[in-house]
């Protein structure tokens, strides 16, 4: 019997759609740049941006893991980019980052993800684990989940071993206690399977279904099948 004591989540594509989420909170940004800095959205198309981007990266690699800090020296060198002192920059970089950070919070859970997480919050310890920038308070998930880490807490993105450990360090329990539960075969399964984890594969869309050479537990397709795989493993 594997006594379970912690779950992790994954939060983008696991319990929400980020496409539509990433879209929206980038509409939201363009439109407070057109209105404040004109130039902005005129002068630097895609490529101009990707750029950009790539140039932050290289100089500073650690912002890749770091995707609210990233975006805001994007920003950043852009409205640079147009002409603006850098303090004016800099301010109206972080206003336009506020809005879409804002925008970004504004999740439409999946079928079932609130059900399945308050059931499975009624019997284990939840924590959420994330690349992405998702606020588990400002998107009101902060009742289910006891913690959560991100990429750029740990200066490293999934499948990196380091926030798996942060979890594992945090609730006091051992690999072999713990589920992660996340939609990516290669940062969820792979990565929580190779610190030791057990994990559930959430395959809610057309993924291929080519389990490469982490097998996960368990599978979902729905998330209202979350609590019996849970207890399927912890009864094994
Ligand atoms: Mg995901």
């Amino acid at each position: 019997m594997t006594e379970i004591r912690l779950i992790t989540f994954d939060l983008d594509n696991t319990l929400w759609d980020v496409g539509e989420v990433l879209h929206h909170a980038e509409q939201q940004m363009r439109q407070w740049l057109d209105a404040n800095v004109p130039e902005y959205t005129r002068t630097l198309d895609r490529d101009a941006l990707t750029k950009i981007r790539t140039a932050v990266v290289t100089e500073r690699p650690q912002l890749g893991h770091n995707v609210s800090a990233l975006r805001q020296e994007v920003l950043f060198r852009g409205i640079v980019s147009c002409g603006y002192p850098a303090t004016e920059a800099r301010r109206y970089a972080r206003s336009a980052f506020a809005t879409f950070f804002q925008a970004r919070q504004e999740v439409v859970f999946f079928e079932h993800a609130l059900e399945a997480l308050g059931e499975l919050a009624a019997s284990y310890q939840l924590g959420a684990l994330t690349n992405g920038n998702a606020d588990i308070q400002r998107v009101g998930l902060d009742r289910f989940f006891s913690f959560a880490f991100s990429s750029a807490d740990v200066a490293a993105s999934k499948p990196a071993p380091d926030i798996f450990h942060a979890a594992l360090n945090h609730a006091g329990v051992a690999p072999q206690q713990c589920i992660h539960v996340g939609d990516n075969l290669i940062d969820d399964v792979h990565g929580a399977g190779s610190v030791g984890m057990h994990t559930i594969w959430v395959k809610l869309s057309d993924q291929p279904n080519t389990i490469g050479h982490t097998q996960p537990s368990e599978v979902v397709e729905d998330l209202a099948e979350l609590p019996g795989a849970v207890s399927r493993i912890h009864t094994a």
